[in-house]
């Protein structure tokens, strides 16, 4: 089946070229195809589109859903955390003109860690698209996935046998769920998905992602302090996706000063990490700004960053797409 959508747009290009390489003379084919290479390469990577479905933390903004982004790759849709409101948030961007994002297309997603913020959506991708018809979920993750997914099906028990069992004789509610370690850890036709650690606080394992598809490079942060491997795997990529806080933001714990350091990144410090990488965008995402006063702009969050950091640069909400 995926083989045959592949086939499906990859005919048109090919015969593109046939006809372009028998109408050119010998000498101008050479120079012919690489125009229509770089015309497909194009195509390929006006293909690959971001969807931030959410761009918050714990705190429940209304306009800030849980952390969630799409990685949207012709017809198929991969999910990065599934934070309190995913599949709301994916119909939102099926509805605004992304409809790879309705909720039977949502079959792959990965999980950078099992913090709340970033998981606390998960019965609700794994309950809601089965009730409108999805087959299969597939889930990558951490260490600890596999008993979570296990838990919140053991939870959901009476739900799930009413409808497989009653009168609406749904088919069965198939996951899978993969706890997974740092490398190449899913590759299909058009994309392949690597894991790599990141260091955040006292988790035993937290994830960072890149995804290369045929057009473009991905590298979405999770929660993390600075880190060698979001800068490594980044050299160069064309977007990355990072969690940021504001120095000037507070927190409602003891030492939150400290547990920053451990935990999250600074608007400095992810200047200098965009410094390091120069990628072709950076996207912020996960933005812990909260000062005394109330709410810390996002005016002042890019200027904070932008004191240092002269690149393409933006502050990300639900539902922009890049
Ligand atoms: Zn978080
Ligand atoms: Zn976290």
């Amino acid at each position: 089946m995926q083989k045959q959508r592949y086939r499906r747009i990859g005919w048109p290009a090919i015969a593109a070229l046939l006809i372009v390489a028998f109408a050119a003379t010998l000498g101008s084919v050479a120079a012919r195809q690489s125009q229509s290479k770089a015309q497909i390469q194009s195509a390929e990577k006006a293909q690959t589109k971001v969807v931030l479905l959410g761009t918050g933390t714990p705190r429940p903004y209304p306009d800030r859903s849980g952390p969630a982004t799409a990685i949207v790759v012709g017809e198929r849709a991969y999910l990065v955390d599934f934070g309190p409101g995913v599949v709301r948030r994916a119909s939102a961007a099926a509805e605004k003109g992304t409809p790879e994002l309705a909720s039977t297309n949502l079959k792959i997603a990965f999980l950078t860690h099992l913090h709340s913020d970033h998981t606390a959506g998960y019965p609700d991708l794994i309950l809601t698209p089965w009730v409108m018809g999805r087959t299969e979920l597939d889930v990558y993750g951490p260490e600890g996935l596999e008993e979570m997914t296990k838990h919140v099906l053991e939870a959901w028990w009476q739900d799930i046998e009413i409808r497989t069992k009653g009168l609406e004789q749904r088919h069965a509610l198939v996951v899978r769920a993969h706890d997974v370690k740092p490398g190449v850890v899913y590759k299909d036709e058009r994309v392949t998905v690597t894991v790599f650690r990141v260091p955040h606080g006292q988790w035993p394992e937290a994830f960072g992602y890149r995804f290369d598809t045929p057009g473009k490079s991905i590298v979405i942060s999770g929660d993390t302090s600075p880190s060698e491997e979001i800068v490594a795997h980044c050299q160069p990529c064309d977007v990355l996706i990072h969690e940021v806080y504001s120095p000037e933001s507070v927190l409602l714990m003891p030492d939150y000063k400290t547990y920053r350091a451990k935990y999250h990144t600074s608007t400095s410090e992810l200047a200098e990490i965009a410094n390091r990488t120069k990628p072709g965008m950076l996207v912020v995402y996960h933005m812990s700004g909260r000062g005394p006063n109330g709410r810390i702009p996002d005016e002042q969050m890019l200027r904070e960053i932008q004191k240092t950091y002269h690149g393409k640069v933006v502050i990300g909400h639900d539902l922009e797409v890049y």
